[in-house]
């Protein structure tokens, strides 16, 4: 009886404990959303932001009958359905503060470039300081997993702002990008988007000059996952932070259900395709938070408080269902990049030795 029980508990243990990991995924995609609140994550609308005086909102009652509900998890699932439905219930999200779970940018800047380098690279690095046109001095993962027998050649990126092209320093680290933008002089060529789409862009209304709206980029990404089936990825979207900028709570929720709406629309797509059915993992995750209601959460940085405090999700091959995660040690945004190596089998530190290591899932 008792050597029973102990087999039960052995095998509990091993199926359990983060850090015995079972699975190996064959391929791995990386999602971003810009600046997109852990609190909007975790706690869905905030009411304070729903109204025309501080949150710029156009139509209230639209608004409360799309994302306002009782409470704080029906308004979490409202705003964020695949992220609260699939990769909470099949996998994990991290960084609800509320619950005593934290991840922290470690740049101290809180704003984009510090933020994806961050992430991409596994370190903060304290000589980037601005967001201007200059190549990365630090080796990224895709970069280094470009390098890595099966995966070279099979690795890309499809993001909403041409200064991404510059964190993945391109033209040393030879990752196609594709940004709808002008691309450094010296990148490769980027990955084969249909015309059509280059073609509504040139007709669209420009939010920034820098960054193009997120349809496109979703549609862009759709398409090369269909087309090319590349083994590492990178999406990257950015209508939350520019309508946060811009005071718009509104189209900032909507852009945020827009974001998870593409992620679901890939896992539907990747269960749909022999090269990446159940052999897939996914992580979901952000640059920077951003301040308070009822006027700092417009914007973020060094002097804005609670935008250094992220979150992150996680789903498919070898991400355990531990789901919302709870206490625990504080994590960091470099640990992202490890991360996505180990979803792979893959470890980071082999490459570079400041990187942070994987989040434990
Ligand atoms: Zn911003």
């Amino acid at each position: 009886m008792y050597r029973i029980l102990f087999l039960v508990a052995l095998f509990l243990c091993m199926t359990c404990v983060p850090g015995t990991r079972a699975a190996v995924a064959r391929n791995v995609i990386l999602v971003t959303t810009d600046g997109l609140r852990w609190e909007e994550m975790f706690r869905g609308a905030e009411a304070t932001l729903m109204t025309k005086t501080n949150g710029g909102v156009k139509d209230t009652n639209g608004l409360n009958t799309r994302f306002w509900r009782e409470t704080e998890i029906q308004r979490r699932e409202a705003l964020l359905p695949f992220v609260w439905s699939v990769m909470a219930k099949q996998g994990q999200i991290i960084g609800n503060k509320d619950k005593g779970n934290r991840i922290k940018v470690t740049n101290g800047r809180n704003f984009s470039f510090p933020g994806y380098s961050e992430f991409l690279t596994g370190a903060e690095d304290p000589r980037i300081i601005s967001n201007a046109y200059l190549p990365n001095p630090n080796t990224n993962v895709f970069e280094w997993l470009n390098t890595q027998p099966g995966f070279h050649g099979r690795v890309s990126a499809i993001v909403n702002w041409d200064v991404i092209a510059w964190v993945l320093n391109v033209g040393r680290s030879r990752i196609p990008v594709w940004t709808g933008l002008r691309l450094p002089e010296n990148a490769p060529p980027p990955p084969s988007i249909p015309a059509w789409i280059p073609d509504a862009l040139a007709g669209a209304t420009p939010l920034w000059k820098d960054v193009i709206p997120d349809t496109f980029t979703a549609e862009a990404a759709l398409h090369h996952i269909r087309e090319a089936r590349p083994r590492a990825v990178y999406f990257a979207f950015g209508e939350t932070d520019e309508w946060a900028h811009d005071g718009r709570y509104d189209l900032y929720l909507s852009a945020a259900y827009n974001v998870d709406r593409f992620l679901s629309r890939l896992w539907t797509l990747v269960q749909s395709l022999p090269e990446y059915r159940d052999q897939t993992a996914l992580v979901f995750t952000t640059d920077h938070g951003r301040g308070l209601s009822p006027e700092k959460w417009k914007n973020h940085g060094a002097e804005t408080e609670e935008s250094g405090w992220i979150w992150a999700a996680m789903l498919g091959v070898g991400v355990k269902p531990l789901g919302e995660r709870v206490g625990g040690e504080e994590m960091m945004q470099g640990q992202t990049a490890a991360t996505v190596a180990a979803l792979v089998g893959m470890d980071f530190k082999a490459a570079s030795s400041r990187a942070a290591p994987a989040f434990p899932y």
